[in-house]
């Protein structure tokens, strides 16, 4: 094995694949991608995969957007059929507060180029038929949103980052950082050590103790989400959008000829644990009674346990580390990262060789929380 890289991306998830192909496309030699399960084993196999610029955050609208023209090309660019449905996100809202939050909202992403609209509960009803619209106020729409399948993308990128030269090994793990002072020198991994003066933390929930392996304080915490899919629904409409009852946080779509049926589980404590349990069961019922009780009546054909990879202020580190030099980070996603993938992969390309990226991320900075300078994501899931 060559025993030198000039830069190690940790992590085999959409980010570290979309960041080594975009660093490889732009001319870096010798990136090395290291996995320590398969490609995509962690958080982003286990997404629901819904892709979208609607965010209250600009940020996060910009990121999103620019993600979605690289979905879009996917096939064209990269090479790789990621079953793209643009059939739009449909948020559902039922208080004054989040009708006066997601108006905010859609005027920030129109002003960025989203074409998101606020719509009439009966509108939301005849695009996602399964709904009852008693108690909702008003919806979000935005048709350029939509889902993908998330192991498609990382198979895409690590495949192209190949063509372009980068090396991706996995089953192979990074179990140490090694520095001169704040330079990194290299890494010790399950296959011996590698010399590099550059590592990207692309370890997704586990980031935190890649971090620490440099002395850098990434405050990400796992906690499970869970996924039920359903037997096949008669008569499901082409292009039932995404949608989400946001009080709930109830989310459901098309999966093949069944849906995929998500929410949050506010009694789950942070840990690494991926099992599924049914005590999330109950409270799902009650939100589908309300919001959609024909999916009371579909049985459940499977479903898994993933983990959301969260922050404080349930927004993205991205940026390179103030106290070891050439440690770049790019985690904490807490919920959204797989649609950020293509965008971020973009500017962590940037930020290496020095380059204005699309987008200033200075404001995603792990070091936000120690300046005590939040920047809080409310629209999400
Ligand atoms: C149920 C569920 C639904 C979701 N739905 C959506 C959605 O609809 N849309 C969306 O945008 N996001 C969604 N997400 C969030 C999304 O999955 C994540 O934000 C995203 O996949 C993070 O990608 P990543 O590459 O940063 O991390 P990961 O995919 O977790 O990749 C990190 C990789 O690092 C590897 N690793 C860790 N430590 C080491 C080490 N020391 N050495 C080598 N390798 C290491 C791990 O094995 C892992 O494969 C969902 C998440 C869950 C759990």
């Amino acid at each position: 094995m060559n025993t030198h890289a000039s830069v190690v991306i940790i992590g085999g998830g959409v980010m570290g694949a979309a960041i080594a192909y975009h660093l490889a496309a732009a001319g870096v030699r010798d990136v090395l991608l290291l996995e320590r399960d398969e490609l995509a084993a962690g958080s982003t196999s286990k997404a629901a995969g819904g892709v979208r610029a609607q965010f209250s955050d600009e940020l996060n609208i910009q990121l999103g957007a620019r993600s979605l023209e690289a979905f879009g090309r996917f096939g064209e660019e990269i090479g790789h059929d990621i079953g793209l449905h643009r059939v739009g996100y449909l948020f559902l809202l039922s208080t004054p507060q989040e009708v006066a939050s997601f108006e905010a909202g859609v005027r920030l992403q129109n002003a960025l180029g989203v074409p998101s609209r606020m719509i009439s509960p009966a509108e939301a009803r005849r695009l996602s038929p399964l709904i009852r619209t008693d108690g909702l106020l008003a919806a979000a729409f935005s048709p350029d949103d939509g889902h993908c399948t998330p192991e498609a993308v990382v198979h895409g990128y690590a495949a192209a980052a190949r063509r372009c030269g980068a090396r991706v090994l996995r089953h192979t793990e990074v179990t140490g950082i090694e520095r001169q002072g704040s330079a990194i020198t290299g890494v010790r991994t399950t296959l011996g050590p590698i010399a590099t003066d550059t590592v990207i933390c692309a370890a997704g929930a586990w980031s935190r103790a890649v971090g620490a392996m440099a002395g850098v304080d990434l405050p990400v915490q796992p906690l499970r989400r869970q996924i039920a899919v359903t037997e096949p629904v008669p008569g499901l409409p082409p292009d039932l959008p995404m949608t989400i009852d946001f009080t709930s946080s109830l989310y459901f779509h098309a999966e093949g000829p069944g849906l995929l049926v998500g929410m949050s589980d506010p009694d789950e404590r942070p840990g690494f644990a991926t099992d599924t349990h049914d005590r999330w069961i109950p409270r799902l019922a009650a939100a589908m009674e309300r919001r959609a009780p024909a999916l009371l009546d579909l049985r459940r054909t499977g479903g898994w346990a993933g983990l959301y990879e969260v922050t404080p202020d349930h927004n993205a580190l991205i940026g390179e580390a103030s106290t070891v030099s050439r440690f770049l980070y790019a985690t904490g996603f807490s919920g959204h990262g797989f649609l950020q993938g293509p965008a971020v992969g973009e500017v962590v390309r940037d930020l290496y060789l020095g380059r204005v990226p699309f987008v200033d991320v200075a404001p995603l900075s792990a070091d936000r929380f120690a300046a005590d300078a939040p920047r809080p994501e409310v629209n999400r899931v």
